[in-house]
């Protein structure tokens, strides 16, 4: 369904986007995952036809980004980081309001706008102006300002910001739903959680490329990812972490704690407590972390998600 090769975008000659290549199939939820200013927001733009890359291509359907702009147009829906809302409008005339861009009949706009605002829950509220809603409920509205002519394909720009848990859940139920129903979605996020629990597919995203990509069992399974033997010393000098790492050269330190990375924590474990206890160091706490996006990301970058 989408096609990306090898995008690449600077700013002031500062690159932002370094070659991104990815494929995406029709029905598919997929998830790029990455910390700020990894350049998500750069690749999901120049996928919704707002920016114009230096170099590479972008198919959607079967038709070339840069050939057939109003082709692509038609079939997809953006919904960018910042809220596009008319506050001095009601619920209902701002849908009707963007709805209008469309070649859509007012009267089957009327019932597709009255139709989101139900499934969105803001149908009790609809006469009311958007200025008196929360956050969360203008991102609700800015959602479903996207979805009035039907794509197929719908695009997402970290959605869930500072929204409140109670809208938060309703989109994540209303996109499951979407998904559910065959819709294509490409969504960006720098929330583990969000990209575990909604993504068929995930590409992790760092400093403008993409540094691995592949289903959550797929990428907890790869090679490059083990467990992770988190322990807390209660003192830690520069000159243990050296002794440490000489032993034990895959491992990241964070303050007093440090992961040991391992792919057998039933020996290393044994192994990592007598190293410890050679070294005079005093262990307060012991944790055994699973694989999951978070670590995987630790372990590829050396960085947090959230940094
Ligand atoms: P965030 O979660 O903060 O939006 P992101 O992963 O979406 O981050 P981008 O917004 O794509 O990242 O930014 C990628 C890089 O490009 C960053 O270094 C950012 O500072 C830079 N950048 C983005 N937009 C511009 C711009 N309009 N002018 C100059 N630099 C930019």
């Amino acid at each position: 369904m989408i096609e990306v090769k090898d995008l690449k975008k600077a700013y002031n000659g500062r690159e932002a986007l370094k070659g991104i290549s990815f494929g995406i199939k029709a029905g598919e939820f997929y998830g790029l995952l990455g910390p700020n200013g990894a350049g998500k927001t750069t690749t999901i733009s120049i996928l919704s036809s707002i920016l114009n890359p230096d170099s590479g291509e972008v198919i959607i359907g079967s038709n070339s980004l840069k050939n057939s702009p109003k082709d692509i147009k038609k079939i997809i829906g953006v919904v960018p980081q910042e809220l596009a809302v008319y506050n001095e409008l009601t619920a209902f005339e701002n849908l009707m309001f963007w709805g209008s861009f469309y070649n859509v009949s007012k009267k089957e706009l009327s019932n597709r706008a009255n139709a989101l605002l139900k499934l969105f829950g803001l149908e009790d509220r609809k006469g009311e102006k958007v200025k008196n809603y929360s956050g969360g409920m203008k991102r609700r509205i800015n959602i479903a300002s996207s979805l009035l002519h039907q794509p197929r394909v719908l695009f997402m720009d970290e959605p869930t910001v500072g929204i409140d848990p109670q809208s938060r859940n309703l989109i994540f139920e209303v996109i499951e739903k979407l998904h559910r129903e065959g819709m294509t979605i490409v969504y960006t996020t720098h929330y583990m959680e969000e990209a575990e629990r909604l993504c068929d597919r995930i590409g992790i995203i760092d400093n403008g490329k993409i540094i691995a990509e592949g289903t959550l069992d797929e990428l907890k399974n790869s090679n490059a990812v083990k467990e992770t033997i988190a322990m807390t010393f209660l003192m830690l000098s520069k000159n243990d972490s050296v002794k440490l790492s000489s032993s034990w050269p895959d491992m990241k330190q964070m303050n007093n704690t440090i992961h040991f990375y391992s792919p057998n924590v039933k020996t290393d474990l044994s192994k990592l407590v007598l190293l410890c206890n050679q070294i005079g160091l005093e262990i307060v706490n012991i944790e055994i972390l699973k694989a999951n996006l978070e670590t995987i990301f630790l372990q590829l970058t050396g960085k947090q998600l959230r940094d």
